[in-house]
């Protein structure tokens, strides 16, 4: 449908400085009158004076029911697609020694509630919200057109989909997913769990901090990965030389940790536990020289932001009984509602209560083909505070 034909979305005066600023969402409060739209069809956004904002999608049961896709009077059509597309691989150009990239990373790539892991030849997508879901027919072929993949497999199990009206679902797009789905990460062999485990099967968004991981362990020191899921942590570790130890609580997680490492040679313990409750026993010889603290995130909603900082601190603070002298944590948050300066502050507080001195050494990111785009700042999502602990 050409542009001007599609129904209009009103934005309350004074909110168009965001959109023209390129942040991609509108709150349900921000809109002042729509014109009869089905949940997640294409419409106008223009400004309380009728100026053209941007064309997106419009799903009123959201609670940011407008979701822009382009700033400009275009036509949403597969060679829409297309081009945005070829943006994201462009922006990935400089991502090397992998074939798993994170190819298309939603609003951070222009792409509301659209996420795309390519595995080699194979395409695990994410549909987050009623927009995209609609846009399936239109940007299925497009992504055929420009990636490479034998199969397209849609992993959108999520909760939040609810929110939006969507039911949680996984199942094949186009073509058959393989048995197993192998990729390389710098030199490694490694498997993604697509049907049965995580996010698309595997996280890429550590792949940096992995490697930093395997640049300063040296070689006999003791690692301890906790929530080591796929146990690529403790691979890149071991094989930098030091002794790992894996904690996951889910059987699943340790049977693909363990034929990681067996299927790269290399030699790993991994054990079923409570991470929380692992951490309670006490240290077993030296310690650790380092230990990778990587929860899930435990609370997601808004209000639950003090939980979150509670899992942390609790992590941190038995953490430290398990440190060799000057040992390391690496304390993660994968949640945009923990800030990077929250995540500073528990470890702060874990480390004052607990006598100890905290040494923010760095800090890393999500991996680059995630990327965090500074107009929309809930795409910095992953943070990692490396910090060396010194009895105070
Ligand atoms: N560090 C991993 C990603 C971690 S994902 C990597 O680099 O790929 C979070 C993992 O925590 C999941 O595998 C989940 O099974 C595990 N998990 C969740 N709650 C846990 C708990 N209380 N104790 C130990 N593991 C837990």
């Amino acid at each position: 449908m050409a542009s001007h034909l599609l129904p209009t979305v009103w934005l309350k005066s004074g909110r168009e400085k965001k959109i023209i600023g390129r942040y991609p969402w509108v709150q349900r409060e921000e809109v002042t009158k729509a014109d009869k739209i089905e949940p997640g069809s294409l419409a106008r956004l223009v400004a309380h004076d009728g100026a053209f904002l941007a064309i997106g999608t419009y799903n009123g049961l959201s609670r940011f029911p407008f979701r822009v896709l382009s700033r400009q009077e275009e036509k949403i059509d597969q060679a829409f697609f297309e081009r945005a597309f070829r943006r994201c691989q462009a922006r990935r150009v400089g991502i090397e020694g992998t074939d798993a990239v994170r190819e298309i990373f939603a609003e951070a790539d222009g792409l509301p509630g659209l996420i795309v892991d390519r595995y080699r030849r194979v395409a695990v997508v994410q549909v987050r919200g009623m927009g995209m879901e609609r846009l399936k027919p239109i940007w299925l072929p497009a992504l055929l057109a420009v990636y490479d993949v034998d199969c397209v497999y849609e992993k959108s199990e999520m909760e939040g989909r609810r929110e939006e009206g969507l039911d949680p679902i996984a199942g094949p797009l186009s073509g058959e997913l393989p048995a197993q789905v192998l990729f390389s990460e710098a030199g490694f062999e490694l498997e993604s769990a697509v049907l049965n485990g995580l996010k698309t099967g595997y996280y890429l968004d550590q792949r940096d901090s992995r490697r930093r991981l395997a640049e300063r362990v040296k070689p006999g020191q003791r690692v301890l990965d906790t929530f080591c899921y796929s146990g690529a942590f403790s691979l890149y570790a071991a094989r930098a030389g030091a002794q790992t130890l894996g904690i996951d609580l889910h059987e699943g997680a340790l049977a693909l940790a363990q034929e990681n490492a067996a299927r790269n040679g290399l030699d790993c313990a991994f054990e079923q536990a409570n991470a929380f409750e692992w951490l309670e026993q006490p240290k077993q010889g030296a310690g650790f020289d380092w230990i990778i603290l990587d929860p899930p995130a435990i609370a997601k909603a808004k209000d639950k932001r003090d939980s979150l900082k509670w899992g942390v601190w609790k992590l941190a603070h038995r953490a430290v009984d398990h440190l060799a002298p000057g040992g390391r944590m690496v304390v993660c948050s994968c949640s945009y509602q923990l800030s990077l300066s929250d995540l500073i502050d528990v470890v702060r507080l874990a480390a004052s209560d607990r006598g100890q001195l905290a040494f923010v050494e760095e800090v890393t990111l999500q991996s680059p083909d995630h990327p965090y785009l500074a107009q929309f700042p809930e795409s910095l999502y992953l943070k990692c505070a490396w910090v060396r602990m010194e009895p105070a």
